[in-house]
Protein backbone atom coordinates (compact mmCIF):
# COMPACT_ATOMS: atom_id res chain seq x y z
CA UNK A 1 0.00 0.00 0.00
CA UNK A 2 0.95 3.47 -0.90
CA UNK A 3 1.54 5.76 2.09
CA UNK A 4 2.60 9.34 2.09
CA UNK A 5 3.91 10.68 5.72
CA UNK A 6 4.03 13.58 7.00
CA UNK A 7 6.86 15.31 9.52
CA UNK A 8 6.01 14.78 12.96
CA UNK A 9 7.67 17.95 13.88
CA UNK A 10 5.99 20.16 16.30
CA UNK A 11 5.95 23.45 16.61
CA UNK A 12 9.31 25.14 17.71
CA UNK A 13 11.58 21.86 17.20
CA UNK A 14 14.11 22.02 14.55
CA UNK A 15 14.72 19.65 11.57
CA UNK A 16 17.87 18.80 12.97
CA UNK A 17 19.31 15.44 13.47
CA UNK A 18 18.89 13.83 16.15
CA UNK A 19 15.55 14.56 16.87
CA UNK A 20 15.97 13.92 20.65
CA UNK A 21 13.03 12.09 23.09
CA UNK A 22 13.98 11.75 26.39
CA UNK A 23 12.28 10.71 29.37
CA UNK A 24 12.02 7.92 32.03
CA UNK A 25 11.19 4.05 31.25
CA UNK A 26 8.27 5.12 33.63
CA UNK A 27 6.50 8.07 35.38
CA UNK A 28 7.11 6.88 38.82
CA UNK A 29 5.99 10.37 41.18
CA UNK A 30 5.00 13.86 40.64
CA UNK A 31 8.65 14.46 41.47
CA UNK A 32 10.61 11.78 39.92
CA UNK A 33 8.59 13.03 36.78
CA UNK A 34 9.19 17.04 37.01
CA UNK A 35 12.85 16.64 38.56
CA UNK A 36 14.18 14.30 35.56
CA UNK A 37 11.89 16.55 33.21
CA UNK A 38 13.28 20.04 34.49
CA UNK A 39 16.90 18.72 33.54
CA UNK A 40 16.17 17.26 30.83
CA UNK A 41 14.59 20.69 29.81
CA UNK A 42 17.62 22.57 30.85
CA UNK A 43 19.24 20.76 28.32
CA UNK A 44 17.25 21.69 25.36
CA UNK A 45 15.23 18.16 25.09
CA UNK A 46 11.81 19.12 23.98
CA UNK A 47 9.71 16.16 23.91
CA UNK A 48 9.48 13.85 26.98
CA UNK A 49 8.65 10.27 27.39
CA UNK A 50 7.62 8.35 30.23
CA UNK A 51 5.71 5.12 30.30
CA UNK A 52 2.09 5.18 32.63
CA UNK A 53 1.00 2.26 31.42
CA UNK A 54 3.79 -0.81 31.37
CA UNK A 55 3.78 -3.86 29.49
CA UNK A 56 5.56 -6.24 31.20
CA UNK A 57 6.76 -10.09 31.10
CA UNK A 58 5.36 -11.70 33.92
CA UNK A 59 2.83 -10.42 36.32
CA UNK A 60 3.63 -9.09 39.45
CA UNK A 61 5.85 -6.52 38.70
CA UNK A 62 5.36 -2.49 38.08
CA UNK A 63 2.41 -2.36 35.72
CA UNK A 64 3.12 1.81 35.70
CA UNK A 65 1.32 4.34 37.52
CA UNK A 66 -1.94 4.46 34.77
CA UNK A 67 -3.87 7.01 34.56
CA UNK A 68 -2.52 9.34 38.02
CA UNK A 69 0.35 10.37 35.95
CA UNK A 70 -0.71 11.56 33.20
CA UNK A 71 -1.50 15.52 35.45
CA UNK A 72 2.30 15.02 35.98
CA UNK A 73 3.08 15.30 32.68
CA UNK A 74 0.88 18.10 32.24
CA UNK A 75 2.24 19.68 34.84
CA UNK A 76 5.81 19.37 33.31
CA UNK A 77 4.33 20.51 29.84
CA UNK A 78 3.05 23.83 31.86
CA UNK A 79 6.45 24.38 33.86
CA UNK A 80 8.63 23.49 31.17
CA UNK A 81 6.97 24.04 27.85
CA UNK A 82 8.01 20.22 26.81
CA UNK A 83 5.46 18.39 25.11
CA UNK A 84 4.88 14.92 26.13
CA UNK A 85 4.70 11.17 24.99
CA UNK A 86 3.21 8.48 26.07
CA UNK A 87 3.12 4.76 24.97
CA UNK A 88 -0.64 3.17 24.42
CA UNK A 89 -1.82 -0.14 24.22
CA UNK A 90 -5.68 0.28 23.86
CA UNK A 91 -8.55 2.54 23.76
CA UNK A 92 -8.74 3.43 26.96
CA UNK A 93 -4.71 4.54 27.23
CA UNK A 94 -5.23 6.86 23.60
CA UNK A 95 -8.26 8.20 25.21
CA UNK A 96 -6.91 8.86 28.32
CA UNK A 97 -3.67 10.21 26.83
CA UNK A 98 -5.31 12.72 24.70
CA UNK A 99 -7.69 14.02 27.07
CA UNK A 100 -4.70 14.75 29.25
CA UNK A 101 -3.42 16.46 26.12
CA UNK A 102 -0.28 14.30 25.56
CA UNK A 103 1.44 15.20 22.31
CA UNK A 104 2.78 12.10 21.13
CA UNK A 105 1.74 8.83 20.98
CA UNK A 106 3.85 5.86 20.78
CA UNK A 107 3.03 1.91 19.99
CA UNK A 108 5.47 -0.56 22.09
CA UNK A 109 6.88 -3.44 20.33
CA UNK A 110 5.01 -6.38 22.21
CA UNK A 111 1.35 -4.39 20.82
CA UNK A 112 3.05 -3.93 17.37
CA UNK A 113 3.10 -7.65 17.16
CA UNK A 114 -0.67 -8.01 17.31
CA UNK A 115 -2.93 -6.63 14.85
CA UNK A 116 -5.91 -6.85 17.23
CA UNK A 117 -4.77 -4.40 19.15
CA UNK A 118 -3.47 -2.46 16.77
CA UNK A 119 -6.47 -2.46 14.94
CA UNK A 120 -8.04 -1.06 18.26
CA UNK A 121 -5.75 1.31 18.40
CA UNK A 122 -6.32 3.10 15.07
CA UNK A 123 -10.17 2.63 15.68
CA UNK A 124 -9.09 4.65 18.86
CA UNK A 125 -7.39 7.18 16.61
CA UNK A 126 -10.19 7.87 14.00
CA UNK A 127 -10.53 11.56 13.36
CA UNK A 128 -7.91 12.60 15.85
CA UNK A 129 -4.96 14.07 15.18
CA UNK A 130 -1.63 13.53 16.84
CA UNK A 131 1.77 11.68 15.58
CA UNK A 132 2.16 8.38 16.82
CA UNK A 133 5.48 6.54 16.69
CA UNK A 134 5.36 2.99 16.04
CA UNK A 135 7.67 0.78 17.21
CA UNK A 136 8.80 -2.67 15.36
CA UNK A 137 6.97 -5.81 16.61
CA UNK A 138 9.48 -7.97 19.09
CA UNK A 139 10.08 -10.69 16.17
CA UNK A 140 12.03 -9.46 13.11
CA UNK A 141 9.08 -8.91 10.52
CA UNK A 142 8.92 -6.17 8.31
CA UNK A 143 5.93 -7.32 7.07
CA UNK A 144 3.95 -7.00 10.36
CA UNK A 145 5.51 -3.98 11.00
CA UNK A 146 4.19 -2.10 7.98
CA UNK A 147 1.11 -3.44 8.63
CA UNK A 148 0.78 -2.36 11.80
CA UNK A 149 2.42 1.38 10.48
CA UNK A 150 -0.97 0.73 8.08
CA UNK A 151 -4.10 0.13 9.84
CA UNK A 152 -2.81 3.88 11.79
CA UNK A 153 -2.19 5.20 8.59
CA UNK A 154 -5.54 4.27 7.45
CA UNK A 155 -7.37 5.71 10.56
CA UNK A 156 -6.17 9.13 9.69
CA UNK A 157 -2.61 9.77 11.03
CA UNK A 158 -0.15 10.70 8.80
CA UNK A 159 2.57 12.27 11.38
CA UNK A 160 3.67 8.56 11.80
CA UNK A 161 7.37 7.42 12.83
CA UNK A 162 8.83 4.20 13.24
CA UNK A 163 11.35 3.35 15.95
CA UNK A 164 13.87 0.68 15.72
CA UNK A 165 14.01 -1.07 19.55
CA UNK A 166 15.30 -4.39 18.05
CA UNK A 167 14.12 -7.62 18.17
CA UNK A 168 13.84 -10.08 21.34
CA UNK A 169 15.96 -13.61 21.04
CA UNK A 170 16.35 -16.52 22.93
CA UNK A 171 19.86 -15.67 23.78
CA UNK A 172 20.87 -12.72 25.53
CA UNK A 173 24.24 -11.94 25.06
CA UNK A 174 25.11 -8.59 23.65
CA UNK A 175 22.52 -6.52 23.38
CA UNK A 176 18.94 -7.28 25.25
CA UNK A 177 16.94 -6.74 22.12
CA UNK A 178 19.35 -7.68 19.22
CA UNK A 179 19.40 -4.67 16.34
CA UNK A 180 18.68 -5.96 12.80
CA UNK A 181 19.18 -2.52 11.27
CA UNK A 182 18.57 -3.29 7.88
CA UNK A 183 15.29 -4.09 8.42
CA UNK A 184 14.45 -0.71 9.59
CA UNK A 185 16.48 0.80 6.29
CA UNK A 186 14.54 -1.39 4.06
CA UNK A 187 11.50 0.41 5.99
CA UNK A 188 13.21 3.65 5.09
CA UNK A 189 14.13 1.94 1.32
CA UNK A 190 9.81 1.30 0.89
CA UNK A 191 9.18 4.69 2.38
CA UNK A 192 11.83 7.41 1.81
CA UNK A 193 9.75 9.89 3.57
CA UNK A 194 9.41 7.87 7.07
CA UNK A 195 10.87 9.31 10.11
CA UNK A 196 12.94 6.73 11.40
CA UNK A 197 13.82 6.96 15.16
CA UNK A 198 16.16 4.67 16.73
CA UNK A 199 16.32 3.51 20.70
CA UNK A 200 19.45 2.03 21.99
CA UNK A 201 18.04 1.81 25.55
CA UNK A 202 15.89 -1.20 24.72
CA UNK A 203 18.66 -2.52 22.04
CA UNK A 204 21.87 -2.69 23.93
CA UNK A 205 19.36 -2.86 28.03
CA UNK A 206 22.78 -1.36 29.39
CA UNK A 207 24.07 1.96 30.09
CA UNK A 208 27.54 1.07 27.88
CA UNK A 209 25.54 0.21 25.06
CA UNK A 210 24.13 4.02 24.80
CA UNK A 211 26.55 5.77 23.09
CA UNK A 212 27.79 3.37 20.18
CA UNK A 213 24.25 2.56 19.20
CA UNK A 214 23.06 6.25 18.82
CA UNK A 215 26.32 6.94 16.59
CA UNK A 216 25.57 4.15 14.66
CA UNK A 217 21.88 5.16 14.20
CA UNK A 218 23.41 8.45 13.22
CA UNK A 219 25.55 7.23 10.63
CA UNK A 220 22.99 5.02 9.07
CA UNK A 221 20.77 8.38 8.54
CA UNK A 222 18.31 7.87 11.30
CA UNK A 223 16.76 10.75 12.52
CA UNK A 224 15.93 10.89 16.10
CA UNK A 225 16.58 8.77 19.36
CA UNK A 226 14.31 8.02 21.70
CA UNK A 227 16.60 7.72 25.29
CA UNK A 228 15.61 6.53 28.52
CA UNK A 229 17.01 9.02 31.19
CA UNK A 230 16.15 9.33 34.78
CA UNK A 231 16.82 11.38 37.64
CA UNK A 232 18.18 8.57 39.99
CA UNK A 233 18.70 5.49 37.35
CA UNK A 234 19.79 3.17 39.72
CA UNK A 235 16.44 3.06 41.90
CA UNK A 236 14.91 3.21 38.71
CA UNK A 237 11.64 1.14 38.77
CA UNK A 238 11.28 -0.64 35.79
CA UNK A 239 14.46 -0.83 33.18
CA UNK A 240 17.16 0.24 35.98
CA UNK A 241 19.98 -0.72 33.90
CA UNK A 242 19.55 0.75 30.64
CA UNK A 243 18.67 4.49 32.16
CA UNK A 244 21.31 7.15 32.08
CA UNK A 245 20.89 10.56 33.99
CA UNK A 246 19.98 13.72 32.08
CA UNK A 247 23.61 14.66 33.03
CA UNK A 248 25.10 12.09 31.26
CA UNK A 249 22.54 12.04 28.17
CA UNK A 250 23.89 15.27 27.08
CA UNK A 251 27.42 14.15 27.20
CA UNK A 252 26.60 11.27 24.75
CA UNK A 253 24.61 14.04 22.58
CA UNK A 254 27.51 16.27 22.75
CA UNK A 255 29.86 13.57 21.42
CA UNK A 256 28.15 12.22 18.94
CA UNK A 257 28.88 13.07 15.24
CA UNK A 258 26.33 13.75 13.00
CA UNK A 259 27.54 13.52 9.31
CA UNK A 260 24.98 15.16 6.61
CA UNK A 261 24.42 12.17 4.81
CA UNK A 262 21.36 10.22 3.64
CA UNK A 263 21.03 6.45 3.89
CA UNK A 264 21.95 4.56 1.36
CA UNK A 265 21.36 1.02 1.30
CA UNK A 266 24.96 0.67 -0.72
CA UNK A 267 26.73 2.71 1.60
CA UNK A 268 30.13 1.00 3.04
CA UNK A 269 28.30 1.37 6.34
CA UNK A 270 25.27 -0.39 6.10
CA UNK A 271 27.42 -3.20 4.87
CA UNK A 272 29.79 -3.23 7.39
CA UNK A 273 26.98 -3.25 9.85
CA UNK A 274 25.52 -6.42 7.98
CA UNK A 275 28.94 -8.01 8.93
CA UNK A 276 29.01 -6.42 12.56
CA UNK A 277 25.05 -8.07 13.14
CA UNK A 278 26.38 -11.59 11.49
CA UNK A 279 29.43 -11.86 13.64
CA UNK A 280 27.61 -10.98 17.08
CA UNK A 281 25.18 -13.88 15.27
CA UNK A 282 28.30 -16.39 14.93
CA UNK A 283 29.22 -15.67 18.54
CA UNK A 284 26.00 -16.28 19.80
CA UNK A 285 25.76 -18.88 18.00
CA UNK A 286 29.00 -20.51 19.31
CA UNK A 287 28.22 -19.85 23.02
CA UNK A 288 24.93 -21.83 22.50
CA UNK A 289 26.57 -24.54 20.61
CA UNK A 290 29.28 -24.80 23.87
CA UNK A 291 26.40 -25.05 25.89
CA UNK A 292 24.58 -27.78 23.93
CA UNK A 293 28.42 -29.90 24.21
CA UNK A 294 28.25 -29.49 28.11
CA UNK A 295 24.95 -30.52 28.41
CA UNK A 296 26.08 -33.18 26.51
CA UNK A 297 29.35 -33.86 28.63
CA UNK A 298 26.59 -34.02 31.93
CA UNK A 299 24.99 -37.00 30.06
CA UNK A 300 28.19 -38.84 29.10
CA UNK A 301 29.05 -38.39 32.68
CA UNK A 302 26.24 -39.55 34.05
CA UNK A 303 26.21 -42.98 31.95
CA UNK A 304 30.01 -43.21 31.97
CA UNK A 305 30.79 -42.97 28.26
CA UNK A 306 33.92 -41.74 27.01
CA UNK A 307 34.30 -37.69 25.68
CA UNK A 308 35.45 -38.20 21.98
CA UNK A 309 33.06 -40.61 20.08
CA UNK A 310 35.48 -40.92 16.61
CA UNK A 311 32.33 -42.18 14.19
CA UNK A 312 30.44 -38.82 14.74
CA UNK A 313 33.75 -36.63 15.24
CA UNK A 314 34.16 -37.96 11.14
CA UNK A 315 30.37 -37.37 10.35
CA UNK A 316 30.56 -33.90 11.71
CA UNK A 317 33.80 -32.92 9.66
CA UNK A 318 32.69 -34.80 6.52
CA UNK A 319 28.95 -34.04 6.19
CA UNK A 320 29.61 -30.35 7.09
CA UNK A 321 32.26 -29.97 4.08
CA UNK A 322 30.21 -31.12 1.97
CA UNK A 323 27.33 -29.13 3.06
CA UNK A 324 29.66 -26.08 2.98
CA UNK A 325 30.63 -26.79 -0.46
CA UNK A 326 27.01 -26.96 -1.89
CA UNK A 327 26.64 -23.83 -0.30
CA UNK A 328 29.54 -22.14 -2.43
CA UNK A 329 32.33 -22.62 0.66
CA UNK A 330 35.64 -23.98 0.60
CA UNK A 331 35.73 -26.93 1.97
CA UNK A 332 39.08 -26.46 3.15
CA UNK A 333 38.06 -23.35 5.36
CA UNK A 334 34.86 -25.42 6.57
CA UNK A 335 36.74 -28.20 7.82
CA UNK A 336 38.84 -25.90 9.41
CA UNK A 337 36.05 -24.27 11.17
CA UNK A 338 34.42 -27.47 12.71
CA UNK A 339 37.52 -28.59 13.52
CA UNK A 340 38.26 -25.88 15.68
CA UNK A 341 34.60 -25.82 16.93
CA UNK A 342 34.97 -29.62 17.64
CA UNK A 343 38.35 -29.18 19.55
CA UNK A 344 36.87 -26.87 21.82
CA UNK A 345 33.65 -28.74 22.39
CA UNK A 346 36.12 -31.97 23.25
CA UNK A 347 37.61 -29.12 25.58
CA UNK A 348 34.73 -28.11 27.45
CA UNK A 349 33.82 -31.71 27.81
CA UNK A 350 36.72 -33.07 29.51
CA UNK A 351 36.96 -30.12 31.46
CA UNK A 352 33.13 -30.69 32.72
CA UNK A 353 33.83 -34.44 33.28
CA UNK A 354 36.93 -33.65 35.43
CA UNK A 355 35.10 -30.91 37.38
CA UNK A 356 34.79 -31.73 41.20
C1 LIG B 1 9.43 1.41 26.59
O1 LIG B 1 9.71 2.21 25.69
O2 LIG B 1 9.56 1.65 27.80
C2 LIG B 1 9.04 0.03 26.21
C3 LIG B 1 8.30 -0.72 27.00
O3 LIG B 1 9.59 -0.33 25.05
P1 LIG B 1 9.44 -1.62 24.08
O4 LIG B 1 8.03 -1.62 23.60
O5 LIG B 1 10.43 -1.29 23.03
O6 LIG B 1 9.80 -2.84 24.87
MN1 LIG C 1 11.77 0.76 29.28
Amino acid sequence: MEMKFESILLPGIEAKRPLVIAGPCSAESEEQVMTTGKALAKQGVKIYRAGIWKPRTKPGGFEGVGVIGLPWLQRLKSETGMYTAVEVATKAHVDAALAFGVDILWIGARTCANPFAMQEIADALKGKDVPVLIKNPVNPDLELWIGGIERIYNAGIHRIGAIHRGFSSYDKKIYRNLPQWHIPIELRRRFPDICLICDPSHIGGKRELIAPLSQQAMDLGFDGLIIESHCDPDNAWSDAKQQITPETLQIILNTLVVRDQKVSTESLSSLRNQIDEIDDEILEIFAKRMRVSREIAAYKKEHDMQVLQTGRYDEILTKRSQEGKEMGLDEEFVKTVFEAIHSESVRQQVEFINRK
